[in-house]
């Protein structure tokens, strides 16, 4: 059988909501993904790197990105822009690889509607108290971006119904566990395996 294509998965989630530890677990635990590094026009936070956790760019050199057509998705987030690089996530999906995009609610739209087959995971705390403790907590935002970053969780907890599966991250260990189940189930969707499907319906056929 030939190399599959892999999955697309698209994790959303409050700000919070700890879907980058999330990520970062599922990688080091697992060898079969890939994690796509977005673009975006907000400064770094003390100790993110560029490359690394974004690819830190300008307004301008964003904007040109756009022009030229290098971004699967982007949004406006809380005053900046952020996108998601085409290219690494194609090549990757090419090799089997399963791409994980850490976007917000409404790149995670388009990304459905460009790429149907996507599987659209939401990450939350178990409550709003919850939430609003993690970002105080985190001590990277000023007040008023946290209050902004609330304000945002309101208005995308509006739009949960769209996504595939609900992810309660409690304890973040069986989260991961529970996020790369999920993961392996979509492997197995009679859709995905159309190839081997058909291979095997023919050599049935023969034996007849
Ligand atoms: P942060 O500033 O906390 O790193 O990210 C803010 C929000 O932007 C998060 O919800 C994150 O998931 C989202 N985000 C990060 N990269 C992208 C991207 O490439 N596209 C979109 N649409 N959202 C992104």
């Amino acid at each position: 059988m030939g190399e599959k294509k892999g999955v697309l998965i698209v994790v959303s989630g409050f700000s919070g909501a700890g879907k980058g530890t999330l990520m970062k677990c599922l990688t080091e635990k697992y060898e079969n993904y890939a994690l796509s590094i977005s673009a975006t026009t907000r400064s770094p936070r003390p100790g993110e790197e560029e490359g690394r956790e974004y690819f830190f760019r300008t307004t301008e050199e964003f904007e040109k990105m756009i022009a030229e057509d290098q971004l699967i998705e982007y949004a406006r987030y809380v005053n900046n822009y952020y996108g998601t690089p085409k290219q690494y996530v194609l090549e990757c999906l090419e090799k089997g690889k399963d791409v994980l995009l850490e976007i917000e609610i409404q790149g995670a739209l388009k990304v459905k509607e460009k790429y149907p087959d996507a599987l659209l995971l939401f990450v939350t705390p178990p409550d709003a108290g919850e939430l609003k403790k993690r970002l105080v907590s985190r001590g990277t935002e000023t007040a008023e971006v946290i209050a902004s970053r609330l304000m945002r969780a309101s208005e995308e907890a509006q739009g949960m119904d769209c996504y595939d599966y609900l992810v309660i991250n409690d304890d973040l260990q069986a989260c991961v566990e529970e996020v790369h189940r999920i993961i392996r189930s979509e492997h197995c969707r009679m859709g995905r395996n159309r190839e081997f499907v058909v291979r095997i319906q023919s050599e049935l056929e023969m034996n007849k």
